[in-house]
């Protein structure tokens, strides 16, 4: 009997893989680097369902060139490199992997939250350097978080983890959003401000937002200067939510203390002049990567593969009007 097809445009953890094996055929992309356009558009054209990564630009082209797809299935929460809207007008499922990463990246944020105002990067070079030779009263001083001010832009599912595990440590919380979460700021004693009051107010601010047109460049030269000279700017959403020249700028003057950052704008590239700055901590879009969310993530980019292939709804459609059209 003739099998469904499946292709992976990249190696991902075995749980989800396997699930898929088990009833179609798959293709893993073998190669460990992006695969290029053209093979991505060959794959497309072989399978029925595509499971793919942030990597590829999910474009009209991309959804013309098979009539037959089925699903696409991305391996990330976020989805801003596909044409969600095409699809719909295709009636073709858009799945992302909500709800197994949030703790993950909640957790890389507080990383480099800890990493940036510790200054772990700047006191490892120094020792290892043989730099310690006797204990300093002034040595890599650092503000306490303790009783600091954590402003949240993006109260989702990652933000409001954020959120909580700051309170835990003694970290007041502000945020602010497009909607208001009444019994978030209940339980949490969290206060809903607006983007100006939250970047004048925080110690630390934490973006959490999707990238959206209205997301683009939603901190800028403008807002870093509204910021505290003491504060910090940390980065695990998407790049492009920050202005990286503005951000580079700001930093060189000490307009705001330091930024920590997992995505960037034009990422793989980083804008010049980033990795000469001293009061920065740079990771490569990790936040997500730790074992358990990344095997979690490729069983739920399966089962939603295999459920649309099985002629039910999506698990976690990102455009469930498909459904109701
Ligand atoms: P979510 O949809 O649960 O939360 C996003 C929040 O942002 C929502 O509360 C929404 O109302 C709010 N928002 C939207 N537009 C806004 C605006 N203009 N101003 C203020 N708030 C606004 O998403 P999530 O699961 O928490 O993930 C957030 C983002 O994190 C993802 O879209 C993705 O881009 C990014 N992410 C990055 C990594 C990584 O590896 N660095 C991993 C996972 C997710």
């Amino acid at each position: 009997m003739h099998k469904p097809k499946v292709f992976v445009t990249r190696k991902i953890p075995d749980a989800g893989i396997s699930l898929l094996r088990e009833c179609c055929d798959v293709r893993v992309y073998p190669k460990d680097q992006v695969i290029s356009r053209k093979e991505l558009m060959n794959g497309v054209k072989w399978c029925d369902a595509l499971l793919c990564l942030l990597t590829e630009k999910i474009d009209k082209e991309v959804f013309d060139t098979n009539p037959h797809l089925k699903i696409i299935a991305n391996y990330a929460v976020g989805f801003d490199n596909i044409d969600v809207k095409y699809a719909t007008s295709k009636r073709i499922p858009v799945t992302n992997t909500p709800g197994v990463l949030e703790d993950a990246v909640a957790e890389h944020t507080f990383a480099l939250l800890l990493t940036i105002t510790k200054k772990i990067v700047e006191a490892d070079t120094f020792t290892r350097a043989g730099k310690y030779r006797f204990w300093e009263p002034l040595l890599f001083i650092s503000p306490q978080l303790k009783g600091k001010t954590l402003g949240i832009i993006g109260l989702g599912r990652i933000g409001s983890l954020v959120a909580e595990k700051a309170v835990a440590m003694g970290i007041k919380v502000i945020y602010t959003d497009i909607q208001r979460n009444s019994s978030f700021e209940r339980q949490f004693h969290a206060r809903f401000v607006s983007k100006e009051v939250l970047l004048e107010n925080a110690d630390f601010v934490s973006l959490h937002v999707p990238l959206l047109p209205s997301t683009h460049h939603l901190i800028g030269s403008k807002e870093l200067n509204m910021m505290k000279k003491t504060a910090y700017l940390i980065n695990t959403s998407r790049g492009p939510v920050v202005d990286e020249k503005a951000l580079v700028q700001a930093l060189k003057k000490k307009m705001i203390a330091g930024a920590a950052l997992d995505v960037y704008e034009f990422e793989p590239k980083l804008t010049s002049g980033l990795t000469k700055l001293r009061n920065v901590v740079l990771t490569p879009h990790i936040a997500s990567a730790t074992r358990e969310a990344r095997q979690a993530m490729s069983i739920i980019a399966a089962k939603n593969i295999l459920a649309v292939l099985n002629g039910k709804k999506a698990l976690t459609p990102i455009n469930p009007e498909v459904y109701t059209k």
